[in-house]
């Protein structure tokens, strides 16, 4: 057992470095998947053979050093895994438990944008600095990159508050996608396993003139650091938050609803996941969030997720070419 715990460490530690460090990842996140629940499974039967280091208390992996670190003031965290409709009702359930409530919870209902995690900051309206989400703690810093992405406001409407940090997902629409590695197939250029690593090496450029050539796209999702007074101010539901960031300038998926039943939930996960085609950009499943900011902080973290929220993924689609040229098909 000590083998096989040690074993899955080693390896969720590789496809990490390749996924994050290297945006290069050699399995489909569905194989991923299934080892990091392995190892969870077996560090919750052992827990006396668990490592306080291993991937499943880790978010993403450590910042590479040829950015300039940034320290996120407010960690930035990963998310758990829903994998099915009842994994999903037993979150909900969950909640419903640790608040000791009867009563109706809103939820608010995303599409999960498969990119990589940004936190951009303003102060004084003015776009001042952005950052990768790196091990949760300290990111990189890629803030003449994220300027050059189209739909990020350098500058937020009058009314916004003196410093504002927003959270987001910047990634690659999927017809972009196809167009950019056409052209790297003509030209022999690097070919992305998938629109989610074409963004995330696209922003993790030294030179911005590489990541300005690129077509990528941004949509808020959350709110980081943010001045006290402003913060009192802020309506107290997280899909209202998301409407003023709009307000303010700054782009939010139309996709979002809130949902006021666990069967409006699995409704709005249905319409999406059929729609999925459709869409003009890759999702991986729908990020459910408890809407009520006061419950969410009841509600609290804890090793590297939110207890609010919840991602329940699709069913695996993917198809990754590795540098080996072996296809996964999945
Ligand atoms: P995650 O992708 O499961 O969930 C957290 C992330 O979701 C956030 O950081 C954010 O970037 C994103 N997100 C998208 N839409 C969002 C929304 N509306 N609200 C909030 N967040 C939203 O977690 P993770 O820690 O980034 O990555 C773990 C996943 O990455 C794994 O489940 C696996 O699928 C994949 N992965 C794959 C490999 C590989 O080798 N293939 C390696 C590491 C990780």
């Amino acid at each position: 057992m000590k083998k096989r715990i040690r074993e899955l460490e080693d390896l969720l530690t590789r496809y990490n470095r390749e996924y994050y460090e290297l945006d290069e990842p050699s399995v489909p996140d569905s194989e991923y998947d299934r080892l990091f629940r392995e190892l969870q499974a077996l560090e919750q039967q052992h827990p006396e053979l668990a490592s306080p280091h291993s991937p499943t208390q880790k978010v993403g992996s450590k910042p590479l050093d040829k950015f300039e670190p940034v320290k996120h003031e407010v960690p930035m965290l990963s998310l758990d895994n829903a994998f099915s409709e009842d994994e999903f009702e037993a979150f909900s359930q969950r909640v419903q438990q640790r608040l000791d409530s009867s009563a109706t919870i809103v939820y608010c209902c995303e599409p999960k944008l498969d990119g990589l995690a940004v936190s951009i900051l303003y102060e004084q309206g003015q776009l001042v600095r952005a950052a990768t989400r790196g091990d949760g703690y300290t990111g990189e810093n890629i803030t003449e990159n994220v300027k050059t992405i189209r739909n990020v406001p350098l500058k937020l409407a009058d009314g916004a508050p003196q410093k504002l940090e927003v959270r987001g997902e910047v990634f690659m629409p999927t017809a972009a996608f196809d167009a950019l590695n056409e052209r790297a197939r003509q030209q022999d250029g690097k070919v992305f396993a998938n629109p989610r690593n074409a963004a995330a090496g696209s922003l993790r450029q030294l030179d911005s003139r590489v990541t300005a050539k690129r077509p990528l796209h941004f949509y808020a999702y959350s709110l980081g650091l943010i001045d006290a007074d402003a913060e009192q101010q802020l309506p107290a539901s997280h899909y209202q938050r998301l409407q003023q960031l709009k307000q303010w300038g700054l782009p939010v998926s139309d996709e979002v609803k809130q949902a006021n039943s666990v069967t409006a939930c699995e409704a709005f996960f249905d319409d999406i996941l059929a729609r999925r085609e459709q869409l003009k950009y890759e999702i991986d499943g729908i990020v459910y969030k408890v809407d009520s900011i006061a419950l969410q902080q009841d509600l609290g973290f804890v090793a590297r997720a939110p207890r609010w929220a919840i991602a329940r993924k699709f069913p695996a689609q993917e198809q990754l070419t590795t540098i080996t040229g072996v296809d996964f098909q999945v």
